[in-house]
């Protein structure tokens, strides 16, 4: 019913892949801890502040009426992820996932304070003594302290990361920061130190629905089971008739997920390809071509394909639909955000009082403006009202607004009697910039006259 976890020990493995996972590691990284400390305007540069229910993306504001770009954002990752799946299957798992990221740099603080993969498996059958608690202390301390450091970033996307270092410094830190802190490092700690593959193996739904995007051209890790097999070990292989596997175990030793990929693809392969590379170094040696496990294609392998004809049929349908689709909402988020005005107004009729007489035997409206300068800087914009031939405004056309303020500005506006007819008669209110012209919004209202 139940299989205890083996613990796994993967060797290091090194080679093209190893360099270009380590590159992504780098990359990652680098984006997620320093773009908090980026500043734009005078304010972070990335900040997601939801207590003011405010986007700040670079020179972007986002308000909650425009989660439409967000969306879009989240549409554009998924399209992405889809194509790179279809082309190159679990390459986003392999290379770039947090999971994997983090997964290499606990791994990397592991070797360098417990040793090799023998050198590990030895230490924890070891009995306990002071040298084996020094090891493990600082290896936690270390994880620990990457944790910690990952989680006061994450929240740092969320509260000005300057306020959060000196909220650190003076130990003041409030009841909700600690709690996100505490829980993104107990997490970053718990799945890169403790669970590692079995997050990819049980928990992530991504690895249970993204065989529905790979067909017969998809690339896969693969072993050439024809030109591996029968394995045998090198000291055999001398008499003879072996296969080009030397049956060394390497790319199981090296495998993340504990897998043999001479089995066949699995589910539990990541992508990761280290066992190409760990493969690559024993064919190098033994002075055989490079490839025994390699990437390629469930076609390329049936078909004895070409690398040219693989990559000749990376361009079918399904790919070109994925990079359309991408392409076309890329291109359509990318207009709406260049025609974004930053400015939005809705007109809310009062409508605790109709339309009523007021001197004169002009007919008075009143209505509530509500203005949002989402740019940052303040702005003074002159209302005009058009509609009905004699409608004016009662009260000031300009109203002023600071950077990125929302105001509720009531107007009141009247007409001569006879100038409009009974019943609801269709307005219109524009707003424009007097600093800037090309800031300007219209909505239509209605203005009602009294029977
Ligand atoms: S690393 Fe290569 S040679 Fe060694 S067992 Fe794996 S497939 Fe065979
Ligand atoms: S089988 Fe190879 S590519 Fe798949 S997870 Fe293991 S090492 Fe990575």
């Amino acid at each position: 019913m139940y299989a205890a976890r083996e613990e796994i020990y993967p060797r290091e493995a090194s080679g093209r892949y190893a360099r270009l996972r380590w590159l992504f590691v780098w990359l990652t990284q680098l984006a997620f801890y320093c773009t908090p400390w980026l500043q734009w305007n005078d304010r972070q540069a990335l900040l997601f502040d939801l207590g003011a229910r405010k986007f700040y993306i670079f020179g972007l504001v986002l308000w909650p009426q425009d989660f439409i770009y967000l969306a879009a954002l989240l549409i554009i990752c998924a399209y992405l992820l889809f194509l790179a799946t279809a082309v190159a299957g679990r390459v986003w798992c392999g290379f770039a996932c947090p999971q994997t990221v983090y997964t290499e740099i606990f791994l990397w603080i592991e070797r360098r304070i417990e040793g090799k993969r023998s050198a590990r498996m030895a230490l924890d059958r070891q009995p306990p003594s002071v040298s084996k608690f020094a090891k493990k202390s600082a290896k936690h301390l270390a994880w620990g302290a990457v944790a910690l450091w990952t989680g006061f970033t994450f929240v740092g996307y969320f509260t000005p990361i300057k306020h959060l270092a000196q909220e650190v410094l003076t130990l003041s830190f409030g009841p909700w920061e600690w709690y996100w802190v505490v829980f993104y490092s107990f997490a970053t700690y718990g799945n890169a130190g403790w669970m590692r593959e079995q997050v990819c193996k049980y928990m992530c739904p991504y690895a249970r629905f993204q065989s529905s995007m790979f067909d017969r051209d998809t690339l896969i890790i693969t072993y050439a089971g024809e030109r591996g097999e029968p394995r045998m070990p090198l000291s055999k292989k001398a008499a003879g008739n072996g296969g080009d596997c030397i049956d060394c175990s390497m790319c199981v030793q090296v495998c993340p997920t504990g897998i043999d990929i001479r089995n066949g693809l699995q589910y539990e392969c990541i992508g990761c390809a280290a066992c190409v590379d760990a493969c690559n170094g024993v064919m190098d040696k033994i002075g055989l071509p490079r490839g025994l496990i390699r990437y390629s294609t469930e076609r390329a392998m049936d078909m004895h394909l070409t690398p040219t004809e693989i990559r000749r049929r990376t361009l079918r349908p399904r790919v070109r639909i994925y990079a359309a689709i991408l392409a076309l909402i890329v291109a359509a988020v990318g207009t709406a955000l260049y025609l974004r005005v930053p400015l939005k107004l809705d007109v809310i009729r009062d409508r605790g009082a109709m339309g009523r007489e007021v001197e004169d035997g002009m007919i008075e409206n009143v209505y509530r403006l509500q203005i949002m300068n989402t740019s940052e800087r303040a702005q003074t914009y002159r209302i005009k009202v058009s509609g009905i031939d004699t409608l004016t405004q009662v009260t000031p056309e300009l109203v002023r607004l600071d950077a990125t303020e929302t105001k509720a500005h009531p107007i009141r506006l009247r007409t001569a009697h006879g100038a409009a007819h009974p019943g609801s008669n269709k307005i219109a209110v524009e707003l424009t910039s007097v600093d800037d012209p090309s800031l300007h919004v219209k909505e239509d209202a209605v203005f009602i006259v009294p029977r």
